[in-house]
């Protein structure tokens, strides 16, 4: 779904989509859609200032991300309000001092509108965790083996450091 900047000129513009999983390319290839996606909202144009666009509403969807540490496919549910802005690239505030910490989501668009495909994709990509882990506890992949260590223990002596190995040692 397209929003151009003159039907915005008219009218703001809603909308209430279903976006089927593989859709929207993430660029990233630890990253897939899992169900699909849920968006609700509206696109409009922000009152004063000049050809700047506002997407918000919520999105729903289960993103699916490999883990870190482990690279085992974990969910990630989202289902989160939003607010996006765009301001067009050619009207010369397309300049990275213009924008302060506190609008950091400000994009910017190159033809005469945003589509909501890179709208989602942007906002999703935003709300994926800094670390994506499968769980808190993730025990991750044996450096020196290879093994899933969340499946079982390889027996590779992890780090001479590590108590409860040495005290098993001393037991031998
Ligand atoms: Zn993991
Ligand atoms: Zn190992």
């Amino acid at each position: 779904m397209f929003f151009h900047i003159r039907e915005l000129e008219v009218r703001p513009k809603l909308f209430d989509t279903t976006i089927a999983p593989g859709a929207i390319d993430y660029q990233d290839a630890k990253l897939r859609q899992q169900s699909p996606l849920r968006a609700v909202g509206e696109a409009k144009l922000v009152m004063g200032a000049l050809g700047e666009i506002r997407v918000s509403g919520h999105i729903t969807v289960t993103m699916e991300a490999d883990c870190d540490r482990c690279l085992e496919p974990a969910p990630v549910p989202i289902d989160e309000e939003f607010s996006l802005f765009y301001r067009p690239v050619t009207d010369g505030f397309g300049d990275e001092k213009e924008i302060d910490s506190g609008e950091a989501e400000m994009g910017f668009y190159e033809d005469d509108g945003v589509e909501l495909n890179d709208v989602v994709r942007e906002f999703v990509l935003l709300s994926m965790p800094m670390q994506r882990v499968c769980r808190e506890d993730c025990k991750g992949i044996c450096p020196k083996c290879g093994q899933n260590r969340n499946l079982k223990e390889c027996g590779c002596a992890q780090a001479q450091n590590d108590h409860r190995w040495a005290a098993l040692k001393s037991l031998k």
